[in-house]
C-alpha cells in the first residue's frame, strides 16, 4: 500500500495544473514550479507504486526505473536548452533533500551547471 497522497499524485490526476512537457502511459514530466537552473524538469511515474523514493525500490520497480531513464533521453529530444548537457538528480529521504514523497528525477540544465553540488561542507578529509 503506498503512503498518503501526494501533490504528483494530484499533478498526474489533473487535479493541480502543472506545465507538461511529456507523457506515456507509465510516466509524466512537467517543469518545476520553483526552477534551480533556467530548465528544470521533473519526470514521475504515473502510479507511485510503492516508489515513495528511489531506496525503497523492489524487484517489480525494476522496468519502471528503466523506463524513466530513457524517457530522459526522449525529453532532451524535444527541450532544445538540454542539448549541450544536463544533469539527473534524484533526492532521496531527509538527508538527501526530497521533499515530495512520489519518486522524482530532476532534470537540471540550460547553462553551465556547477560541480560539486551542495553540501555543508563538512567532507571527510
Ligand atoms: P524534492 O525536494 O522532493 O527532490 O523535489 C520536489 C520538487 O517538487 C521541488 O523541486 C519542488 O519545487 C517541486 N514541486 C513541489 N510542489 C510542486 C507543484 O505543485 N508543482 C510543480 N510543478 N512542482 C512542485
Amino acid at each position: 500500500m503506498d503512503a498518503e497522497v501526494t501533490i504528483f499524485d494530484k499533478i498526474v490526476a489533473g487535479q493541480i495544473k502543472a506545465n507538461i512537457v511529456y507523457q506515456d502511459d507509465l510516466c509524466l514530466a512537467f517543469h518545476d514550479v520553483n526552477p534551480q537552473a533556467p530548465v528544470h524538469i521533473l519526470l514521475i511515474p504515473k502510479q507511485r507504486n510503492g516508489l515513495s523514493q528511489l531506496s525503497k525500490a523492489q524487484e517489480h520497480n525494476k522496468e519502471i526505473l528503466g523506463h524513466l531513464l530513457f524517457t530522459v533521453t526522449k525529453i532532451v529530444e524535444l527541450v532544445d536548452e538540454l542539448k549541450n548537457g544536463f544533469r539527473i538528480v534524484i533526492n532521496d529521504g531527509e538527508n538527501g533533500g526530497q521533499s515530495v514523497w512520489h519518486l522524482h528525477i530532476h532534470i537540471i540544465g540550460g547553462e553551465q551547471l556547477t560541480w560539486p553540488p551542495g553540501s555543508s561542507g563538512n567532507q571527510k578529509k
